[in-house]
């Protein structure tokens, strides 16, 4: 009896810490996508790919941005999920697109939240926020991320099966 009330007691204290820790890790690699881009802002164009950079850069950083891409003001709206089912059974993180009631939710997976992918969650968020101001192109998005890494790094995330996966060769998006 004993035994059985402690287990519970520690399943419910634990199921919230895991949320905490989810919400740490997003939070951390959030801030590191940030520094990433903000190294790599001055070397970027107004505009590249497509992607206003100015728009990417609120979306980024403040969560909210006006866009012409979607017309008119849109937040971003973080949602957590602990269950690897649905899309996030394929994906580490994707987007509702288009935006509604003027928010546009960026899920997060469990994927996303594994050990060890400190630079992958970094790179996921980078890729995913230009869905978020500039649509679903996936050759898009990879474009402007790898750019994005190439500026503030030097060097890139290697996305060559990626890239041929998505068609992106004819796609007049390249990277860098
Ligand atoms: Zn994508």
């Amino acid at each position: 009896m004993r035994q059985a009330l402690f287990i519970l007691t520690l399943s419910i204290f634990a199921v919230p810490l895991v949320a905490a820790e989810r919400q740490t890790l997003y939070e951390a690699a959030l801030e590191r996508a940030i520094i990433q881009f903000e190294t790599a802002r001055p070397r970027l164009p107004a505009t590249v790919f497509g992607v206003d950079v100015e728009t990417y850069h609120d979306a980024l950083t403040l969560q909210r941005f006006s866009s012409r891409h979607w017309g008119g003001p849109v937040t971003v709206a973080p949602i957590i999920r602990a269950e690897a089912t649905g899309s996030c059974g394929r994906y580490a993180a994707f987007v509702h697109l288009p935006p509604a009631e003027g928010a546009v939710q960026l899920v997060l997976c469990p994927q996303f939240f594994r050990p060890g992918s400190e630079a992958l969650r970094v790179l996921t968020l980078l890729h995913e926020m230009v869905h978020v101001v500039a649509g679903a192109d996936e050759c898009r998005a990879m474009a402007f991320t790898a750019l994005v890494e190439k500026q503030a790094m030097g060097r890139f995330t290697p996305a060559d099966a990626y890239w041929r996966a998505n068609d992106c060769e004819g796609s007049g998006f390249f990277l860098p």
